[in-house]
């Protein structure tokens, strides 16, 4: 330990957040110590602060940016003291036959390290965190910190369409235009896809066009099965990616799927558990691929920091909020908001 102190975040239970003061960890030789600037709230965090997922005590916040504030003796990783970073908290052993497969984005290791009843998990709405060299990534000056901070969401979902190799021309639809879907969609244009989103949300579906949706489709007022199609001259969609957790979203994109078509299931489905149904003969007669996508690899994470970095990608339209952490429940509150995409925390603003 370092003898000094810093806040840090705990998710104590549904609705209880409490500002720990803590010690700030010294580093290891292969360790950054990283004075974080910008938290985002992700739905991870978001359910957890409302029970629906049960994680206490969480260290909450895993998209993170700030800048290096000392640098172990043994790292490689090109950082020096000053540097603005993203922070990928992933952790990967690379060690499990998982990591040793390459899917270090499901390494069999990621809880290791926890001890049960003391707070886990990464720790990104801190004041300080401390991590491998490997988990730093250097932005470039001309971003904010709270732009930095949306490079791990948007690395998740550089993996997600990567995993679903959508080809130029191809019929891409969208469930949920949250920033993951949106994300999605701002990728697969870029891939050379027509994007259908299908959106609840007037206000969301209005934004889902400003950013370059060619249709979008209000599933409450019609079919969704039948809008794809019709839509498609009868072919169905390409690629679906469901970046809404909910079963019946993915029996509905694999009925309204074309032929060969990938379904992508992106956003984890609650509560968990949940089953689906459908004819399996969908699958022998269309083969149709279902599928979905977790976190990110190195290389997911390497490229969504280059798009930010060389402004190929904008993300300044989805940072609705930022916060000083000792407004983190009003925080938690505006992230629920449906017309926010994402809400950021500044653990030094006011501090
Ligand atoms: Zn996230
Ligand atoms: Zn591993």
């Amino acid at each position: 330990m370092s003898g000094k102190t810093m806040i840090r975040t705990v998710l104590r239970g549904p609705k209880d957040i409490y500002l720990e003061r803590s010690e700030i960890p010294s580093i290891g030789p292969d360790e950054v110590l990283v004075r974080l600037r910008a938290g985002a709230l992700c739905t991870w965090e978001q359910r957890t602060y409302q029970g629906i997922a049960k994680n206490y005590p969480l260290l909450g916040g895993h998209e993170s940016a700030g800048t290096v504030e000392a640098v172990g003796s043994q790292v490689l990783t090109k950082v020096k003291v000053g540097d603005k970073v993203a922070v990928a908290f992933l952790t990967r052993c690379m060690q499990c036959e998982s990591c040793r497969r390459g899917y270090t984005n499901i390494c069999d290791n990621l809880r290791a390290g926890d001890e049960p009843g003391k707070p886990f998990g990464p720790g990104g709405l801190s004041q300080y965190a401390v991590v491998k060299g490997y988990q730093v990534y250097k932005l470039a000056d001309h971003l904010s910190f709270a732009e930095g901070s949306l490079a791990e969401p948007l690395a998740c979902v550089v993996h997600s369409v990567r995993r679903a190799n959508i080809q130029p021309g191809e019929t891409v639809v969208i469930v949920g235009a949250g920033i993951m879907g949106l994300f999605h969609l701002l990728l697969a244009k870029e891939r050379g896809a027509r994007v259908v989103v299908s959106e609840l949300i007037e206000l969301r579906r209005e934004m889902a066009q400003r950013l370059g949706a060619d249709a979008v489709i209000d599933p409450h007022k019609e079919n969704y099965v039948q809008q794809v199609r019709e839509l498609t001259d009868g072919w169905g969609a390409d690629v679906t990616f469901c970046a809404i957790g909910v079963s019946q979203i993915i029996e509905e994109a694999v009925q309204a799927a074309a032929k060969r078509g990938r379904v992508m299931v992106y956003a984890a489905v609650y509560p968990h558990g949940s089953t689906i149904t459908l004819d399996p003969n969908l699958f022998h007669h269309r083969e149709i691929v279902l599928t979905g996508s977790m976190s990110q690899d190195q290389d997911d994470f390497q490229q969504a920091v280059n798009l930010l970095n060389t402004g190929a990608l904008d993300v300044k339209p989805f940072i609705s909020k930022v916060f000083p952490l000792g407004q983190i429940e009003a925080a938690f509150q505006a992230s629920l908001s449906l017309d926010t995409y994402r809400v950021i925390v500044d653990p030094w603003d006011g501090a």
